[in-house]
């Protein structure tokens, strides 16, 4: 007798360039966790396209997309309806489609706090935070930080006009201040965690800043990821920090949110983590 093939369940990322990722690998450990015949596409698409590449994709039967740069405003932009936590960030990175309206989703600062407290143990509650950056990720990352009752959280960026805006506009949150990273040189105290999340790992760079913001307490975390360290990990140990880890967590949490979000399931996260560090 003809075996039915089960119904291939279409998932993809899209952004411009994406041939890099390794969502379709991460995607596909989770799915063997629960034998779901999953696809996972890249499809690389520039802005202009981006409206009708989505539409496109859930009319011809597709169930979840991950967005990333630079669409992550778009998608917001185009959703029906979102998560609190997306409408917290003005920025989506997770997509499908429910009774035929598009429902939105930013799992990146679930990802990240995931990471943090449960894969290192850290303890964010009345902890001193130093987030260097203030792009998308932050904007995306911010709201479930300030959820975990920090005592304070600063924002330093290259342009710190961004960085103040940032601020004001989650000030209503917590504790959160902007500024450059001119202003750290008055810093007297080291922070308790130090979170990397500019875009200047891309060049293999790192924003330079007052050393005393680090000791040898310093919880150093890079939500860029690469071989081995990278240049703001590296500058980190130079400075005295000696507990440091690079965002690969933080991708694999934030992948599982998404996976959740689309199969309802949730899956393990450990030895994916595992699997790509030693890939
Ligand atoms: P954006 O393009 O939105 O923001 C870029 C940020 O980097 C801005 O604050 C910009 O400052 C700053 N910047 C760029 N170049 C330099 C430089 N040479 N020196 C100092 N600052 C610089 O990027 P995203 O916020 O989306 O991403 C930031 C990083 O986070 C990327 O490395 C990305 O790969 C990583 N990421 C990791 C994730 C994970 O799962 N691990 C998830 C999401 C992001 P200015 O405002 O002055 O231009």
């Amino acid at each position: 007798m003809e075996q039915k093939s089960p119904v291939e369940l279409r998932c993809a990322l899209i952004g411009h360039p994406v041939a890099h990722s390794r969502s379709p690998l991460i995607h596909r450990l989770f799915a063997e966790q629960f034998s779901l015949p999953l696809r996972y596409d890249l499809l690389d698409v520039e802005g202009p396209a981006f409206n009708a590449a989505v539409q496109q994709f859930f009319a011809t039967g597709g169930l979840g997309l991950n967005v990333t740069v630079p669409h992550k405003m778009a998608a917001f932009a185009l959703a029906d309806q979102t998560t609190a936590r997306a409408a917290t960030a003005g920025a989506v990175n997770t997509l499908r489609e429910d009774q035929g309206r598009l429902v939105a989703d930013n799992t990146d600062g679930a990802g990240l706090v995931r990471d943090l407290t449960a894969n290192h143990g850290i303890e964010l509650g009345a902890s001193r935070i130093l987030i260097l950056g203030a792009g998308g990720a932050v904007r995306g990352c911010l709201g479930p930080i300030l959820e975990t009752g920090p005592a304070l959280v600063r924002i330093a960026n290259r342009t710190a006009a961004r960085a103040r805006q940032l601020a004001t506009d989650f000030t209503r949150l917590g504790t959160v201040e902007g500024c450059g990273y001119d202003d750290l040189e008055t810093a007297t105290s080291p922070f308790d965690l130090v979170i990397h999340a500019t875009s200047a790992g891309l060049t293999g760079e790192t924003p330079k800043f007052n050393r005393r913001c680090v000791a040898a307490s310093t919880f150093c975390y890079d939500m860029f990821y690469a071989r081995g360290d990278t240049a703001f990990l590296r500058w980190c140990r130079e400075a005295g920090a000696r507990r440091l880890a690079a965002g690969w967590g933080m991708l694999v949490e934030q992948a599982a949110e998404s996976f959740e979000f689309w199969h309802g399931r949730r899956p393990e996260t450990g030895s994916v983590i595992a699997r790509l560090l030693s890939a």
